[in-house]
């Protein structure tokens, strides 16, 4: 970790690998480390697919600590009215914080209380108090093995259900539970809020895990996202937590997720670069936001 810099910067492993294969796990740890990174966050769309002691061996072995993370599919939509998908969703949920526990990872989280897809009406209210009772009772589980769980705000056509700060603390609030917390991602921020700052403040100690993305997913400082309103708001919040970059391109490519998020072009080929690139960024906004 940089000294002038309190959180522990992350890397999405879709920046290197489409899939968790031994092959894969090694090369996205290995080339996390040499790209200064502390974190990598690994996606459990498909928790039978990831080897846990393979993964705790490669991250000790190269001292990263791991997040992990799914959005679910229409299968398994934990905020659906039909109790067998409802039912589905919630062992897939239990599965992956399973394994998430199994890696030694603190958190697990991302669109955990939907299905991540564009939905043709708002929410139901049985649907969301589904949702609701869902994050419940896997925070609870997670309780027990230490683990964090993270709730994902994004945006309008990946979710019905949390697409804004405030819908997120209504929801946290209706969970009750206090290892639940906010993750904001500047790529859904950008779509959905008034700007950057003020969803910190609203979020404020609730605040847990942070996505650095650029508004077309690639380069950072190549879009239109204010990364340096919203690093002052981080700086000014004292949010120490984890500072995850996530970017996508046709170049790397996940069987359902790339999909579900509509990564349907090349933003970049070489993930080393855009990696670096992305650190070093990351790492001069906090540092120029602190002043
Ligand atoms: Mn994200």
């Amino acid at each position: 970790m940089n000294a002038a810099i309190s959180n522990p910067l992350g890397v999405h492993a879709l920046v290197w690998a489409g899939d968790w294969s031994p092959e894969s796990a090694r090369y996205a740890i290995e080339q996390t480390a040499a790209a200064g990174f502390d974190l990598i966050e690994i996606p459990l769309l498909d928790p039978s697919t990831v080897d846990p002691d393979l993964t705790r061996k490669l991250l000790d072995r190269h001292g990263l600590s791991a997040g992990t993370s799914l959005g679910l599919s229409a299968d398994t939509d934990v905020s659906s009215t039909d109790p067998e998908v409802v039912a589905r969703g919630r062992r897939v949920l239990a599965d992956a914080l399973a394994v998430t526990r199994d890696i030694g990872c603190g958190y697990f989280g991302g669109v955990i209380f939907s299905a991540l897809r564009k939905y043709g009406a708002p929410p139901d209210e049985r649907g969301r108090a589904n949702a609701v009772e869902t994050i419940a009772g896997l925070a609870e589980q997670a309780r027990a093995s230490g683990i964090t769980i993270g709730l994902e705000i994004v945006n309008r056509y990946e979710t019905n259900i949390l697409n804004t700060t405030e819908e997120a603390l209504a929801f946290r609030s209706e969970v009750g539970a206090d290892n639940v917390v906010l993750h904001l991602d500047t790529y859904h921020m950008n779509i959905e809020e008034p700007g950057f700052a003020e969803p910190v403040r609203q979020a404020g100690e609730h605040l847990g895990y942070v996505h650095i993305g650029e508004s077309h997913r690639g380069y950072l400082g190549r879009g239109t996202i204010d990364f340096p309103e919203f690093f002052a708001a981080l700086v000014a919040a004292g949010y120490t937590g984890p500072i995850t970059f996530e970017s996508f391109s046709s170049a790397v490519v996940h069987p359902s997720l790339s999909n579900d998020l509509a990564v349907w072009r090349n933003l970049w080929s070489d993930g080393a670069d855009l990696a670096r690139h992305a650190r070093r960024f990351i790492t001069d906004g906090l540092i120029a936001a602190r002043g």
